[in-house]
């Protein structure tokens, strides 16, 4: 077998001591990219850079021979390397990051051939990130662990965490409910184990986004035992008791907070916050499928454009848009929690100009809960204490906004209280402390306000001073010299030193200067060299700098300190502040988009009175038209059976798909808490909302669109309540017609007989319309159309009624479809009308259509000889017209067209 890099050596071999200490760090951390640190670049090394040089477009070195072959090397320069290593990321790897662990002088002191101490201090995963180059503002970054426990029957529990903020969560969960929430928490990173992936895989529980996102661990990393004292060891016991988790919960979660530890080597526990229960009440329940067909974050496409979630969101800080995309993925299932986020919108559209106050003021605010964990990682810097500085200055202004407010709701209340509890003492300390614009890392030092710190600004003083002193031996220099254009100067190479044009450098080479100046560097221009008083003063700035930056790094370490202390008062702050942005965002967007409150109880009612979809209405006003408006009444009862089921009919194009979307984000928008685009609206508050609306194919789990849409509508008879909204959307299209109606027919009668949810059902099978005779609670509707010289012009209005046709033929005319191909299809259209109702003669369909003459046979001209307009243009030579000739001719096409519309 061939021996790989990383095998371990066969034979004793003579390896270098960098060689024998890579070897020893890339065998601990096996399927990571190593990044090992020398000097300013990080280096890697055969495989890995391979890798990494076909995937950061970076040139592939060798540097010596291992096993008689070159060792193939590529490196990137510190400076540049988080670029690269979010490039790397986003590709799907995952890098251990290996550091010099102590100085190279005390390597050096051990004899000469001694390495410096590496150790990998962070391993970088997709799910572990926390800096902001490498972290969307506005989006949250989940790690989450799957554990399976079976006895008798299969339990599963998914713990995540956005370990950039620390938000914590775990919950027990039926494989059914397990699809949802991996839908819902749309994880970066998901952990499980081989044998977890492969029964996910049997029971097509894994969708292939989230494959995508695999991280497989080894099965004792889930163990539940040892997750005990992980999670002890992770969560203060006063805040947080793992006892009462169930087994699997506690294997997740357990799992979680390993690999988190593991990747943060060691400093975990202090970046997460205790599990949050916000998700054990229950939510409205909307699956994969539904989250999709309803772009409720991202659109079909994985755009964020045209999804729900960017037409309302007008949050205006990062943390307001997480939360705002958390909430919209999790409606709530309460009325009076519903009600009383409710409140605190309604208070805030009562109140706009306190809203438009605390909306400008919210726009200062920093990332509060990001730059927190960065400071507990220790990966902080200057820039994150004074986040924290003006993040907490400006809550305690914020909070001074409600004083003006007459009747504050108990929402609005709570982080009002938050705010004004805000720790001043800490922001008026780092405000004092930190610098304006301070650089981004503690080590470049010069970040600490001049007058914060007495000593450091006497070593400050002593460096400038010393800078005085340099001035002056320059003029002493040039006096001695008599070389006018002497300079004192400084680079990295040679430190301090003298410079004088190249033609006066002799002077200095010869006595009696000679004995003063040493010679350093010739240029092409000037002359380079020192004297023993500028060494001595080199020194001294020297030492004055360090002495500077080593108090400046003492500072930073007791703000860092003072900060973190006041941990669980910061997160406390964060959140707050998310939900005031929320909270005011909603309130801006109803103000603004003439959004209403709506009524939210524990009925079965669904009234929209002039509802309008969150999306299309932007884009149909962007193209200059209006929006129609359209009610929707499907309230029921228990007394009637539940409730109703509208059967939407009408053309292709006539608007049936949006009108059936924007019920279900109204009742989406109005249980996360938001006002709704409709004049008024009554909702019973819904347990789960189900979609299937249009096509689609899963050829990555072998399912053809039928199968698919049969899947879905399966789910949707299995699962749907009395308390669901189902929005279905010409079911029974993909297959034969007789048997697409079938299905159809028997799932309305599923829905009205034995869920009773509230329903809209849009279908081409105008058969179906005649349910309404039999089921009581099924209503007939129609997107009303008019005809206007041959064209269908579509109204988007909802009326009462059934379509009696689906003006198919139209809609493909307006497509483009061959004119050619367009006549033979009112061909077979008619004859096909005429058997249906009965007068054609008799025969099967086939039959009859073979009489037709065939399309291919007959290619129909149906352009040029009856159309006089045509003609005549056919006629023209532009080239040869006159200015005057082509108006002359068009006033004749409209009088052609004219007559011939009349004859
Ligand atoms: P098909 O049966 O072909 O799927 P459909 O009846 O579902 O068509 P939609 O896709 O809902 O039709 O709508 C087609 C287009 O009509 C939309 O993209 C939008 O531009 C416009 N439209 C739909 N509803 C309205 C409305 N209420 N007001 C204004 N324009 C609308």
């Amino acid at each position: 077998m061939d021996q790989t890099p990383f095998d371990p050596p066969a034979e004793p071999l003579v390896l270098t001591p960098m060689m024998a200490q890579y070897f020893e760090i890339k065998a601990v951390n096996p399927g990571y990219l190593l990044f090992y640190r020398m000097g300013d670049f990080y280096e890697l090394f055969f495989e890995d850079a391979e890798i990494a040089s076909a995937a950061l477009g970076i040139v592939l070195t060798r540097r010596g021979k291992h096993l008689g072959q070159d060792i193939r090397m590529c490196g990137v320069p510190i400076h540049a390397a988080n670029d690269y290593l979010n490039k790397l990321i986003r590709l799907g790897h995952r890098v251990a990051l290996c550091e010099q662990v102590e100085d190279p002088a005390e390597a050096k002191k051990r004899g000469g051939k001694s390495v410096v101490k590496r150790d990998v201090v962070r391993l970088i995963t997709p799910g572990t990130l926390t800096e902001d180059d490498h972290l969307q503002a506005r989006s949250s970054n989940y790690l989450a662990a799957l554990a399976m426990v079976r006895h008798g029957d299969t339990d599963f529990a998914l713990a995540w965490a956005d370990v950039s903020t620390g938000e914590t969560a775990c919950l027990d969960l039926t494989a059914e409910a397990l699809q949802d929430e991996l839908a819902r928490i749309d994880p970066a990173e998901l952990l499980l184990t081989e044998a977890t992936r492969t029964l996910m895989r049997e029971r097509h529980l894994l969708p292939p986004s989230i494959v995508a996102v695999t991280s497989l661990v080894p099965a004792e990393v889930f163990d539940s035992e040892a997750a005990l004292a992980q999670l002890r060891a992770a969560f203060p016991a006063d805040l947080y008791d793992p006892t009462v988790l169930t087994r699997a919960a506690r294997a997740a979660l357990g799992a979680l907070v390993a690999y988190v530890r593991e990747s943060q080597k060691g400093l975990a526990p202090v970046a997460l916050r205790p599990p949050s229960d916000a998700y054990a009440a229950p939510h409205m329940a909307i699956d994969q499928a539904t989250r999709s067909s309803l772009e409720i974050l991202v659109t079909q496409r994985g755009q964020s454009k045209g999804s729900l979630r960017d037409a309302i969101d007008l949050t205006v800080t990062g943390p307001g848009s997480r939360l705002l995309a958390t909430r919209l993925a999790a409606p709530l299932c309460d009325a009076a929690e519903i009600n009383h986020r409710l409140d605190a919108v309604a208070a805030l559209v009562d109140n706009g100009m306190l809203a438009a106050r605390l909306r400008a003021d919210l726009k200062t605010v920093p990332d509060l809960a990001r730059a927190l964990t960065r400071l507990a990682l220790d990966r902080g810097g200057p820039r994150d204490l004074a986040a924290i500085g003006t993040g907490v200055a400006a809550a305690s202004a914020l909070a001074a906004h409600f004083a003006t407010m007459p009747d504050v709701p108990p929402i609005l209340r709570r982080i009002a209280d938050c705010l004004a509890a805000a720790p001043l003492d800490l922001a008026s300390e780092l405000t004092l402390a930190i610098a304006d614009e301070p650089p981004l890392q503690a080590r470049d030092g010069g970040f600490v306000r001049k007058g914060y710190d007495g000593k450091l600004d006497g070593e400050r003083a002593l460096a400038s001073e010393t800078r005085e002193v340099v001035a002056a031996l320059q003029s002493r220099l040039i006096e001695e010299t008599e070389v006018r254009s002497l300079k004192i100067r400084h680079n990295g190479v040679l430190g301090y030193f003298v410079e004088v044009p190249a033609g006066q450098g002799s002077r200095l080479l010869e006595e009696p200067l000679r004995a003063t100046f040493i010679h350093r560097q010739t240029l092409a221009n000037a002359m380079r060299f020192t004297t023993a008083e500028l060494a001595d003063l080199e020194g001294h700035i020297a030492r004055a700098h360090e002495a500077a930056l080593d108090l400046e790094l003492k500072i930073f370490a007791s703000l860092r300190y003072d900060v973190l202390s006041r941990t669980d008062a910061l997160r406390e702050l964060a959140d707050a502040l998310a939900e005031l942005d929320v909270t005011a965002g909603l309130a801006h967007l109803a103000a603004t988009r003439n959004y209403a409150r709506p009524e939210i109880d524990t009925s079965l009612a669904f009234d929209i009175r002039a509802g309008r979809h969150p999306v299309v209405e932007d884009m149909v006003a962007a193209e200059g038209h209006s929006f129609v408006a359209n009610d929707a009444d499907l309230s029921g009862s228990d007394a009637i059976g539940g409730g109703r089921l509208w059967l939407v009919t009408g053309p292709n194009m006539g608007g049936k798909s949006t009108f059936l979307r924007q019920n279900a984000l109204i009742a989406i928008l109005a249980q996360m808490g938001s006002f709704v685009p409709a004049a008024s609206a009554h909702i019973g508050v819904i347990d789960r909302v189900f979609s299937r609306v249009g096509a689609s194919d899963d050829i990555a789990h072998g399912r053809s669109t039928f199968m698919v849409e049969m899947v879905e509508t399966a789910a949707i008879l299995n699962r749907a309540t009395r308390r669901s909204l189902v929005i279905l959307d010409e079911i029974g299209r993909g297959t034969a017609t007789f048997d697409g109606l079938s299905i159809a027919w028997a799932a309305v009668e599923a829905l009205h007989e034995t869920t009773g949810c509230r329903a809209l059902f849009a279908t081409h099978f105008h058969e179906l319309t005649s349910l309404q005779k039999t089921l009581t609670r099924v209503c007939n509707v129609t997107m009303k159309v008019r005809e206007w010289e041959g064209d269908v012009v579509f109204l988007h209005e909802v009326g009462a009624g059934a379509a009696d046709r689906s003006y198919g033929i139209q809609v493909a005319r307006l497509a483009g479809l061959p004119e050619p191909v367009l006549a033979r299809a009112r061909q077979v259209l008619a004859v096909l009308e005429q058997r249906s109702a009965g007068t054609a003669s008799s025969g099967s369909n086939a039959a009859v259509l073979d009489d037709l003459p065939l399309f291919a046979h007959r290619p129909p001209p149906v352009k040029a000889a009856t159309d006089p307009v045509a003609e005549k243009l056919d006629a023209v030579r532009p080239d040869e017209m006159t200015p005057k000739q082509a108006i002359e001719l068009i006033y004749e096409l409209k009088k052609i067209r004219d007559a011939a519309r009349r004859s």
